[in-house]
């Protein structure tokens, strides 16, 4: 029997030469939005490009391989990833969800719960008790995201997923931070993974995109369906670069996060940081758990400044090589104030309860070399 190919093989090479064409080695884009029947009450296998593409179909593959899915869904954004998550959902039933969780996700799940498409608790699921009471109420769907937007919080996958199981919810990982080179969920128990691609899989900052994975074939083609109903899927450019990012995803994220730990560590032992938020350095509080499920740290962290929001415009007014700008996951440095920027959505309560405050700063570690 052939050797299953290591991650770094498939996400370099899946596909790679296989076109029966011209023998072209780089798998060639499919734009066509339709495909010829072969024939009168004939079917192939593809028909129309918002059911399936090839680019994409091959994209996903290559995601659902990765994450070691039964198979995956490419989507225009990675919010259309989540929102096909809610599609199944009833309005009695309820999702558990993170009180920190990414400001877009945090501001859907609000204006679906306001519109009586489920109900949601936004939870502390570091926190045993407010995470037990929540599964008491048997939810359909517990979502969870670690390491959290932006504080980068950790929690227990393993644990969640089987508390989850117990009272018969799903469980559905956001591993945008850290992508399947790092962090495999489905292997911890979860039931789906979620993904902006627009982050570290395709790693350019060229493309908006999303993926859902399923462990179970049946969960596949129940998203499938709802991404054809709600049409929600990729393009087939977008999934032909988003590939082209990926099969770089395991170097990328190497050198990433070993400039990540060099970055945390000056930071921590500087005089007018408060506080630095990164599961590589011992002191923070989720490292034993993140050292346990987790393969690498992730190259995104955050920090405060001591001086508030005054300290906080001097600092980014006066950087070079970082871009202030929202998104991550690029192979270019970047820096973010979540509280007037990616987190805006949450509202000021939201942020409060999140403990996002206005002298936190995150940043997105790129490939740049060091100077420090
Ligand atoms: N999940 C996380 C953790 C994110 O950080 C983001 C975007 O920043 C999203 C989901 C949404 O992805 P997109 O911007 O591709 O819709």
């Amino acid at each position: 029997m052939p050797k299953t190919p290591e991650p770094e093989t498939i996400a370099a090479s899946n596909g790679i030469a296989s076109d029966e064409s011209f023998g072209a080695v780089t798998p060639p884009i499919f734009l066509s939005s339709t495909f010829a029947f072969p024939g009168f009450e004939q079917s192939g296998p593809y028909d129309y490009s918002r059911t399936s593409n090839p680019s994409r179909a091959l994209l996903a593959d290559t995601i659902a391989r990765l994450e070691g899915g039964a198979g995956a869904i490419v989507t225009s954004s990675g919010m259309s990833a989540i929102n096909l998550l809610l599609s199944r959902l009833e309005p009695d039933e309820l999702v558990v969800a993170p009180h920190d969780c990414y400001g877009g996700t945090y501001r859907l799940l609000a204006a679906r719960r306001d519109r009586h498409h489920f109900s949601v608790a936004f939870v502390d699921q570091a926190d045993d008790a407010a995470l037990e009471a929540a599964l008491e109420q048997y939810p359909a769907l517990v979502l969870i995201e670690t390491p959290s937007n932006p504080l980068m919080r950790i929690v227990d996958i393993a644990s969640i997923s089987a508390r989850a199981k117990q009272v018969g919810a799903k469980t559905a990982v956001d591993n945008t931070f850290l992508s399947p080179a790092l962090q495999r969920p489905l292997a911890l128990g979860a039931d789906f993974v979620v993904h902006s691609t627009t982050k570290y899989l395709n790693g350019h900052s060229d493309v908006v995109g999303g993926a859902i994975v399923a462990g179970e074939v049946t969960d596949v083609e129940a998203f499938a369906a709802w991404a054809n109903i709600t049409g929600v899927t990729g393009a087939p450019f977008d999934s032909y670069l988003t590939l082209r990012g990926l099969r770089t995803l395991y170097p990328r994220m190497e050198r990433q996060q070993a400039n990540s730990m060099q970055v945390a560590t000056y930071l921590s032992g500087h005089p007018e940081v408060a506080a630095v938020h990164y599961p590589g350095l011992l002191s923070h509080p989720g490292h034993a758990i993140a050292k346990l499920q987790q393969s690498g740290f992730g190259a995104m962290l955050s920090f405060e400044l001591k001086g508030g929001v005054v300290a906080v415009r001097r600092f980014v007014e006066s950087l070079s090589v970082f871009t202030l700008a929202e998104s991550l996951g690029g192979i270019e440095s970047l820096i973010a104030h979540p509280a007037t920027m990616t987190h805006v959505g949450m509202g000021e309560e939201g942020l409060k309860a999140a403990g996002i405050g206005d002298s936190l700063l995150r940043l997105s570690i790129g490939l740049e070399p060091l100077a420090i």
